[in-house]
């Protein structure tokens, strides 16, 4: 920014120093000043635009924007226009049923496509999001986390059930710093769900910067949602049958890389 200034401050003194060649009674000199005149005006607009990007919101800077609405109704023609035909047989199989043998429970962050980081297609999976990837315990009331969990166990008979969490997670944020979350009701009901991580985190406050609490509050997030699992009654019974697996897994955006929570070694590892 001083820098900034500081440049700004010498083209303004350039400035003058052109505009008083100008009146010159020399040819010559008066020339020379237009000439000069113009490139100030080039170094001006530059100035300009990268003092625009410099005081800019970081934000606006760095995130991936989203699609607008145009590009996603487009994204739609191209499909039906450009995949859809060499598709149509995959289509017609799918058409006819679903029989996917993992339900996948994720965060509604999109930054998280799970076909893409699982190298899956549509009808591999069968698919649970919501804000921080949150499994509320059973209460016999239903909900959408409740009949999505029976139906896949009970119908689907799925074998496996993974709880991905994700590095930057803006649930998990509202977590650590619950203060930002006071204009946000139902976000915060929703995250007490995740309470005892909350206060999980209390003794680990003093301790770590706010990256490694944020990473902390995510693994444990993955870790009770698990246990959050083992009160739906299908998912109790599946396992008792050894019909089911569950896993715990969280994706970092940046690298890629699936951390899994080795049960055994009670840590977690590298998938
Ligand atoms: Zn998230």
């Amino acid at each position: 920014m001083f820098l900034t200034c500081m440049a700004a401050l010498a083209l303004v003194l350039l400035m003058i120093f052109c505009l008083r060649l100008s009146v010159s009674p020399d040819w010559w000199w008066r020339r020379v000043s237009i000439l000069l005149m113009l490139v100030l005006l080039f170094s001006c607009s530059g100035l300009i635009v990268s003092s625009a990007i410099l005081l800019s919101p970081p934000s606006s800077r760095q995130k991936a924007e989203g699609a607008s609405i145009d590009q996603v109704m487009e994204g739609v023609r191209r499909f039906q226009r450009d995949v859809l035909p060499g598709e149509r047989e995959f289509f017609k199989r799918l058409a006819q049923g679903q029989a996917p043998r993992v339900l996948l429970i994720t965060c509604s962050d999109s930054r998280i496509d799970v076909h893409l980081f699982t190298q899956t297609r549509p009808g591999d999976l069968f698919i649970l999001r919501n804000a921080g990837n949150i499994v509320p315990p059973h209460t016999g009331a239903g909900g959408s986390e409740a009949a999505t969990i029976e139906y896949a166990i009970s119908v689907l008979k799925v074998e496996h059930i993974i709880v991905v969490g994700h590095s930057h997670c803006g649930a998990m944020h509202g977590l650590v710093h619950p203060e930002e979350l006071s204009g946000l009701p139902s976000v915060a009901a929703w995250m007490e769900h995740a309470r005892q991580v909350r206060e999980k985190l209390e003794d680990a406050l003093d301790f770590f910067d706010d990256q490694a609490l944020l990473q902390v509050a995510v693994e444990e997030n993955v870790l009770l949602q698990l246990k959050n699992l083992l009160t739906h009654p299908a998912v109790r019974e599946a396992l008792a049958g050894g019909r089911l697996a569950l896993h715990g897994w969280v994706f970092e955006i940046e690298s890629g890389q699936v951390m899994f929570f080795d049960e055994r070694a009670g840590k977690w590892r590298k998938l």
